[in-house]
């Protein structure tokens, strides 16, 4: 008995022995990681808010700081930042290895997927459409007030007025002829044959024809026939009248209200060179003016350069809530669905470790709470 618990304990000692052997192995290999050079990576960004921010000499963001957390959770190091001036020199970047892994915004296409890996998606998007909104109509814009609005502020317009009082003076002109044929006639519609009384009563006649309210009608042969030519008159008239006015309210409709992608052509569209969003107004024949970045956009937006910005649809929002508070708002939601990914070289060996992290970090609340904190809970 002694000599077989003897023997256990031997076995026992070793085991132990081997397992602590491994442990200790284990931790230093585990130890090592965080410095050695497969776990250093040059980062790729391109500056585009809230995704990446400057905030004066450093980078923050959406992306920087979701970066930041899978670099820790994957024991990865970031050695060098270096942006990129737009989406498509960050992909060439990744593609080229100049860097690592590039992270900002990056909509993962199949066109991009040939060309670089791509993490699994960290971000659905989606682009979308940001108006300006006019100054004195903040609330009022899409109302059922608008349409009243807009009849009242035809109708007191400069031209209408000026049509109406035309009108006033033209329709002067049956009233005389009128007064001169009838007032001769005994029975004839001008009673009076004084000049004042008597051109009121053919004015009203006149102004009522107009309008196809006549109570009265001319007695004479000739009176009567200039009442038919009146009359024609008044029924071209009124035809004209109605077009305008519809015509006007309709095309002020047409180009002052862009609701969602439908409404874009024949507006002034911006949109960012090289974006998916670029790509999709080419896709769609839509004609659009590109610029460098987003902020030039905007600039473009407001000094009613451009009707509509076309682009990432959380990077729209974003500013709708903040900078552009007041000024702009975002129409139509978001169509044409994207995600973002993290770009890596083909074949990277950082992809599996960046995937695992992601995951991790969803399932622990660490992602919710970032896009919580930039995006607010709507996003989330
Ligand atoms: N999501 C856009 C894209 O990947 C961003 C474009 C940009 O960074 O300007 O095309």
């Amino acid at each position: 008995v002694l000599v077989r618990g003897c023997r256990w304990v031997a076995v026992a000692t070793v085991a132990t022995g081997l397992l602590l052997g491994f442990g200790a192995l284990n931790s230093a290999a585990a130890a090592d990681q965080p410095t050695g050079p497969a776990d250093d990576v040059r980062l790729g960004v391109r500056l585009i808010p809230p995704f990446v921010v400057s905030e004066g000499d450093r980078l923050g963001g959406f992306s920087v700081e979701l970066w930041n957390e899978i670099a820790r959770e994957a024991g990865l190091r970031t050695t060098s930042i270096s942006p990129s001036p737009d989406v498509s020199a960050l992909i060439g970047a990744v593609e080229g290895t100049r860097v690592d892994a590039g992270i900002a915004a990056i909509s993962i296409t199949s066109e991009r997927k040939r060309r670089v890996d791509f993490s699994q998606p960290m971000f659905d998007s989606g682009l979308g459409i940001l108006t300006a909104t006019p100054a004195n109509s903040a609330s009022a814009d899409k109302s059922g007030g608008s349409l009243f609005s807009r009849v009242f502020s035809a109708v007191l317009s400069r031209d209408f007025l000026q049509l109406s009082l035309w009108i006033l003076v033209v329709t002067l002109i049956p009233a005389h002829i009128i007064y001169f044929i009838e007032r001769q006639r005994r029975g004839g519609m001008v009673s009076h044959s004084t000049y004042l009384h008597g051109i009121a009563e053919s004015y009203f006649w006149s102004i009522t024809a107009l309008a196809s309210q006549a109570e009265n009608s001319p007695r004479t042969r000739v009176g009567r026939g200039v009442a038919v030519v009146w009359m024609y008159f008044s029924v071209i008239f009124i035809a004209f009248f109605t077009a305008g006015v519809t015509s006007s309210l309709t095309s002020e409709r047409l180009l002052g209200t862009i609701a969602g992608p439908q409404d874009l052509p024949g507006n002034r569209i911006v949109t960012v060179a090289k974006s998916t969003a670029a790509a999709y107004l080419v896709d769609q024949n839509i004609d659009a003016a590109t610029v460098t970045d987003i902020d030039a956009a905007y600039r473009e937006l407001a000094a009613g350069r451009a009707d509509a910005v076309v682009y990432d649809a959380p990077v729209l929002r974003y500013y709708e809530t903040h900078r552009g508070k007041g000024h702009v708002h975002t129409v139509g939601g978001t169509f044409h669905k994207e995600g973002y990914g993290i770009a890596l070289p083909k074949g990277s060996p950082l992809r599996q470790r960046i995937d695992v992290a992601l995951l991790k970090l969803r399932e622990n609340g660490t992602y919710e709470r970032l896009v919580v904190t930039w995006f607010g809970s709507e996003n989330s």
